[in-house]
């Protein structure tokens, strides 16, 4: 089996979702007493997202590179960035590295296009829903159209991540306000939704909407188990 290295701490409750993922995963392939071979590097996310609101992506794609560099030294087979939103610097990761880097964003188009859906409804923070390195990702390397949720409500979407989901606060109003949200992407056109930000499945899960639903965290997660067992 490769080992698998995850930039995590982005946040951590996050990272804690993916490394269950990953050992269930090994364990419902392999069985008995196997386990994922992980290495992880968690940031302290306060100054990576200090640094996100400012704008300053070089600096902490920098320092996202950084730490890649150490998990390729210390063994790592496979680079997963455990975040949609600083997929916005993975270039730049995957140039520090000589190991593949596995785009959350390629995960997720490969188990949505066998189902022939061709536009999607993405919820994210405020950078993966507005800027183009995702929608843009999803468009020229899968054919994939976009819907985002008004700017109103992005606004509500982005706040909810980074002060209730990234501190692990789960609230019954919120996800409420989530199932709107998609009520009002489904109405637009979207045949489905994907969960565009890792925090996301800790407070909506498939047997909340009709629309089928596209967790990134664990479609990285098992994607990254494919490669460590078939690579
Ligand atoms: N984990 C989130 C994501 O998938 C948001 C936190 C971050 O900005 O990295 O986008």
């Amino acid at each position: 089996m490769k080992t698998i290295g995850l930039l995590g701490g982005m946040s951590w409750e996050s990272t804690a979702v993916y490394y269950r993922s990953l050992n269930e995963k090994v364990k419902a392939r392999l069985g008995g007493l196997h386990s994922a071979r992980v290495l992880l590097h968690s940031v302290d996310f306060a100054p990576i997202a200090e640094l996100q609101a400012a704008g300053k992506w070089d600096e902490a794609g920098a320092v996202l590179a950084g730490a890649a560099k150490g998990l390729e030294a210390a063994g790592a087979d496979i680079m997963l960035i455990g975040t949609n939103t600083m997929h916005l610097v993975a270039p730049q990761v995957a140039d520090a590295v000589t190991i593949p880097l596995l785009h959350i964003a390629d995960a997720t188009a490969e188990a949505i296009k066998p189902m022939g859906i061709q536009k999607v409804g993405l919820l994210g923070t405020r950078f993966t829903m507005e800027k183009d390195f995702y929608k843009g990702h999803l468009r020229d390397h899968h054919g994939i159209e976009t819907l985002v949720p008004d700017a109103d409500d992005r606004d509500v979407i982005h706040r909810i991540i980074y002060e209730e989901l990234c501190l692990g606060v789960v609230k019954e109003q919120s996800r409420d306000t989530y199932l709107t949200i998609i009520g009002k992407l489904k109405d637009a056109g979207a045949e489905c939704i994907i969960l565009g930000c890792t925090e996301i499945c800790l407070l909506i899960e498939q047997q909340h909407i009709s629309l089928p639903l596209f967790d990134t965290t664990s479609l990285h997660a098992e994607a990254a188990v494919n490669f460590a067992i078939n690579p």
